[in-house]
Order: C-alpha cells, then structure tokens, then sequence
C-alpha cells in the first residue's frame, strides 16, 4: 500500500562536480516543490548528495547547499569508490528516512521533471521505476555505440538488464530493505534491481548532454563497469568456454586421424606445420579459458573478504542528528 504522500529522498552522487552543482542543485530543489505542492510527497522530502572522495570544492559546496536550506543533505565518503558504491551509500543511508528513492546523476543529463512521472508509477503501485532513455541523439557517436554494444552483449550473457537504463529510477524502503540483504561488494546495481523483483515499470525519458563538467566515464570504466555485470551476475563465459572447449577438442580429435590417415601420402613437412598451428590453437584457447576461470576466482577471492561496500565519513549536520535519532529508535526498539 503506497504511502498518501510519500517522503522522497533524490539521491544524487558527486565526485568533482563544482562545476555543475551549483546549477543543478536549484533545480532538485524545485522538483521536491513541485512535487509537494501537487500533493504527490511530503513537504519533509530531501535531495541527498553523496560526495564520493571528490578533490575539488564538491564536498564544501554541499555543505553550503545544507547551511542554507533544510532541504538538502550531504554525506561524504571517507575516498573515491566508484559510482555504483556512491548511489548504494546513498540508498543505503535513505531508506531508513524515507518511504522512496530517486538515484539520479548529478549532471543534468536525465530529465529531472521526469520524476514525476515516477511518482504517480509509485501511487499506481510500483515500488521499482526505471527512467529509460528514448534516445540517445546528444551521446557522442562512440558512446552510443559502445552502449548499445554493451546492452546486447550482457543480453548474451544472460544478464538480465532494463535496455537503455542507467542509475536513474525510483525504488521504495521496501526495496532498499531487500536489496541491502545482497551482500555482493562489487556491485552492478542495475542487474540488482530486477532481480529484487516487486511491481515495476519503465518511465520514458529525453537525456540531454552535460549542463557543466566532463563526464567521468572513459573507456576504460564502460569495460570495467561490464565486467562487473557479467561476472556478478553470470556464469555464461564459463559456459561458452566449456562448448569452446568441447568444440575445438573435437576438432583435434578429427585432425589427428586426418593427420594419421594420410601421414603415408603427405610429406612430413607439412604435417609439421599443421601440428604447430593446431598447438598454438589449443594453447590460446586454453589461456582463454583459463583466464575466464581466473576472473570468477579473483571475484569470489574479493567477495569472501567481504569488505565495508561503503565507509561514511562525515555527514551534514541534519542528516547526522536524523541517523542519531533513527539509530536512538532503533534502539528502544520502536
Ligand atoms: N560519479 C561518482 N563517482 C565516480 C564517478 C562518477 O559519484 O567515481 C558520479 C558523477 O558525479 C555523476 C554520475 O556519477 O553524478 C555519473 O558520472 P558521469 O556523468 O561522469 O558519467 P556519464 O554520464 O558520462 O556516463
Ligand atoms: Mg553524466
């Protein structure tokens, strides 16, 4: 049963965003207005910024925001860890505060009016909401490319994953409550979410380029980023290694007796060089399949240390005397 009017907290993680803050701070907040004078949440509704270990003036920038108006909440990790670790921190940090969530990034690049279509998914009953983007026109070719690639492959993989959805999407207390049971550390939050399960829906969405500041996502992260997605939520490299395996050691099979049957006929020179080829084949293979095995077992060597997914280090002052008053409840068992 969805809450009359739900409090909402917008989640939004930072790293080295001084750029971009100050412009899109004011526009988080007159959503939240907006929202509350159409009676669709509670006027007690927050934004949470996470600063994740920036080393610009992102940190001092929000604790500004929160000097200046109630409405904004900051916490800060004790480091940089990653996007994914931010907004988790964030959902984390929240749900014990609020009835929903809204992760969004802190760059203007998601429509943030389309918040409100979350909200009615919410009051119709859905406790996940994607925001999905309809396009991609203002992504940089290669970008787009890379994504789409991305999207199909993991769909290989059998990674379950919403197309075209990033980080943007409202999730209930509820949902938090189960997701926070995941104990994985290397965290692919949008393979997460579906696998929680709940009525969900998909909210539509326009993505517009960067009011300010430079994206922070090379390369590099994007193919760090889908190996996380596939190996945390997917065995199917180890399976596609195994056919591979299957398949070329059938190959050496038939080889081996061509090679045998005509080893009267054919010059043994040439045999030679069948045989190194065939070798070299299986060796690369083999090193494939046994880097693939090597992956999950790192994986499963990090995941057993079970360390902290995130480590707060300090709060704005609100936010610290709501975490001591939820913290003093839970102890008086209320
Ligand atoms: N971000 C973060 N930690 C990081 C990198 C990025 O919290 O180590 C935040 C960043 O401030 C932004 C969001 O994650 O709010 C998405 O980053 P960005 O806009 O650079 O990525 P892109 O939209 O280009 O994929
Ligand atoms: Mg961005």
């Amino acid at each position: 049963m969805p809450a009359a009017k739900p409090v909402l907290w917008i989640i939004v993680p930072c790293y080295n965003e001084e750029a971009v803050l100050p412009i899109t701070a004011p526009l988080f907040r007159a959503e939240l207005q907006e929202l509350s004078d159409k009676g669709k949440i509670a006027a007690s509704s927050r934004v949470l910024f996470v600063n994740d270990g920036s080393r610009d003036s992102t940190w001092q920038i929000i604790q500004d925001l929160s000097a200046r108006d109630e409405h904004f909440l900051g916490m800060a990790q004790s480091r940089n860890r990653g996007h994914q670790n931010a907004v988790f921190a964030g959902l984390m940090e929240a749900k014990d505060h609020c009835d929903i969530t809204i992760s969004i990034d802190c760059d203007g690049q998601d429509d943030i009016h389309a918040m409100e279509a979350m909200v009615d998914a919410y009051h119709d009953g859905c406790e996940i909401v994607y925001g999905v983007r309809s396009h991609r026109d203002t992504d940089t070719w290669f970008k787009r490319t890379t994504a789409q690639g991305f999207y199909r492959f993991m769909s290989h993989m059998k990674v379950e994953l919403i197309y075209n959805h990033a980080d943007y999407r409202l999730a209930s207390s509820r949902v938090l409550q189960v997701l926070a049971q995941y104990r994985e550390v290397n965290l692919f939050l949008r393979g997460m979410f579906p696998l929680v399960g709940f009525k969900s829906t998909s909210v539509y969405y326009d993505r517009s380029s960067r009011l300010a500041g430079q994206s922070h996502y090379p390369l590099s992260h994007m193919i760090h980023l889908a190996v996380d997605g596939i190996t945390s939520f997917s065995t199917e490299p180890m399976n596609i290694m195994v056919r591979c395996g299957g398949l070329t050691g059938l190959i050496g099979l038939i080889a081996l007796i061509v090679n045998l049957v005509r080893l009267a006929s054919v010059g043994e020179a040439a045999q030679f060089g069948v045989l190194v080829s065939l070798i070299l084949f299986f060796a690369g293979l083999i090193l494939t399949a046994v880097g693939v095995v090597g992956i999950y077992v790192g994986r499963t060597y990090m995941e057993t240390k079970a360390r902290p997914r995130y480590i707060i280090s300090e709060r704005t002052p609100a936010l610290e005397k709501a975490e001591q008053k939820e913290a003093g409840e839970k102890d008086a068992g209320l």
